[in-house]
């Protein structure tokens, strides 16, 4: 518990109502996306970078971890505290500080959520490309914060390709300026690359310069289903062996398929093994024959149909249910662990199929979905929580999965961050120099260890 003094110390700081201390409101904040939790000191709505400079001079001066916090939709137990620390809720910093339509960037507060700055961009013709499924919700400072990938990234990349500047506030208060935000841009290092994906473990960051990137002119999406994994797989590296950059390559297992239809229906055939949602964008007058060329390698691969959306209605359903993947999987299993490898995009068919052996090896049931356009594998270890014997069979095929991930030469994490989740794994896949490398540059930036503590390094 926080003394009476240092309450009210935060109250002067940020006001009494931007403070939560009640035992049964810091519950919620002690959880992410993740299954960990627990519970934190204080919760605090910062409103300005004033008063978070003064957050943190204090932190560091009572030698108080802290956690820089987003929509707190971590997967790997991001914003979970570790050392009952104090949380800073970014959500009230949302203001749009500027729109530069003919350098082509905007500048923006943390706690905007991804879903509201493309709905600000899109009268102006453009769009921020990263957009990870939970865009609705998730802000674009988590996103920076986690370098968020999403289903565009096969085309557009991630967070860190569409980040032009940011400014940080440093684990002693110092506020710093990097990229088109600093007077001095042109002749620093890459600093903010070295913050996008640091997982508010090197500073708060508390503006974000992003790069604007046109609306396409047109949008093919395609549905096909394949009554084997391992050749829809295949069918995905023979698209991008083909010299085709579709927008998104996303495919689904059956477990998933099947969960997401009996909530969105898709038509879903009974003998379907996998299903892919494929999307190019572009001019319009290229558009049906890139879909053609893509059409062509599917029908090479055995697909059993293949569908268009016709309308703009029938492109989003077919996203939605995509997006709710995560939520479908509840009606099978009330809790999973999601997990985020990549591999490189020739095995995954191996990946995927070999998973699916795992699977049955200890007897657990594991869905998958994959940007499969970049490599990036979910599979999800579905587990009901008082089931200890099926978890303790999860935790041991979750480790095999990531074992195999780095074996085919891929690695832990390609979206989701390391934070508490993967922290066991990351001495599996970089080696003891590696490690204290990245130490000693959190040791220079934070050398107090203040700024989300136990995360990312062993
Ligand atoms: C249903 C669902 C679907 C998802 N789909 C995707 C997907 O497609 N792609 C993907 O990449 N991820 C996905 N995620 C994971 C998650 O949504 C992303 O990592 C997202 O970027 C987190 O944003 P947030 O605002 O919730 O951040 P939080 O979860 O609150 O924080 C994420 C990390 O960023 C740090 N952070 C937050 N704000 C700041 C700040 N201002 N300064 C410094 N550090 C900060 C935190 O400390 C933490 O380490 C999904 C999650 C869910 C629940």
């Amino acid at each position: 518990m926080l003394s009476k003094k240092i309450v009210e110390e935060l109250w002067e700081i940020v006001g009494k109502e931007n403070v939560i201390t009640d035992p049964i409101v810091l519950e919620v904040y002690g959880i992410d996306a993740s299954p960990y939790s627990s519970i934190p000191k204080a919760v605090i709505f910062p409103e300005n970078t004033e008063q978070i400079i003064k957050l943190v001079k204090l932190a560091s001066r009572e030698d108080l971890p802290i956690i820089p916090r987003g929509a707190g939709t971590s997967l790997c137990g991001g914003v979970v505290p570790v050392k009952s620390d104090i949380i800073l809720v970014l959500t009230k910093m949302k203001e749009v500080i500027e729109i530069n339509k003919k350098d082509g960037y905007a500048v923006v507060e943390p706690g905007l959520t991804n879903g509201e700055l493309q709905e600000i961009l899109k009268p102006y013709g453009f769009m921020f490309a990263p957009d990870p499924s939970s865009f609705s919700v998730s802000t674009i400072g988590g996103n920076v914060g986690a370098n968020a990938g999403g289903i565009k990234g096969v085309k557009y990349g991630v967070t860190s390709n569409h980040l032009l500047g940011l400014e940080v506030v440093m684990p002693d208060g110092e506020l710093i300026k990097t990229g088109i935000l600093s007077p001095n841009y042109g002749v620093e290092h890459d600093i903010t690359g070295l913050f996008c994906g640091s997982e508010g473990t090197f500073g708060i960051i508390t503006k974000i310069a992003v790069k604007l990137t046109p609306l396409p002119q047109s949008i093919g999406t395609l549905l096909t289903f394949f009554t084997s994994l391992h050749d829809a797989g295949q069918a995905v590296s023979d698209i991008i062996a083909e010299g085709i950059i579709p927008t998104t390559l996303e495919i689904m297992d059956k477990i998933t398929a099947k969960a997401v239809n009996e909530y969105i229906n898709l038509g879903l055939r009974p003998e379907t093994e996998a299903l892919l949602l494929i999307e190019v964008d572009g001019l319009e007058a290229e558009i049906p024959g890139t879909l053609a060329r893509i059409e062509r390698i599917l029908h090479k691969n055995n697909c059993i149909s293949v569908s268009k959306a016709q309308t703009p209605e029938e492109r989003e359903l077919l996203w939605r249910a995509r997006r709710s993947n995560a939520g479908a999987m509840g009606r099978i299993r009330p809790l999973n662990i999601t997990q985020d490898i990549v591999v490189p995009r020739d095995k995954l068919p191996e990946m995927i199929s070999t998973t699916q052996e795992i699977a049955k090896k200890f007897n657990v049931l594991i869905g998958q979905v994959a940007h499969a356009g970049d490599g990036n594998v979910h599979p999800i270890f579905l587990y009901y929580p008082w089931d200890h014997d099926e978890l303790e069979r999860v935790e041991k095929a979750c480790d095999e999965v990531i074992k195999l991930a780095i074996d085919l030469g891929g690695t832990i994490s390609g979206e989701h961050g390391i934070g508490i989740e993967k922290l066991k794994y990351m001495s599996w896949e970089f080696s003891p120099e590696d490690l204290n490398f990245m130490k000693q540059i959190k040791e220079c930036l934070d050398p107090k260890g203040i700024l989300n503590a136990g995360k990312v390094i062993p």
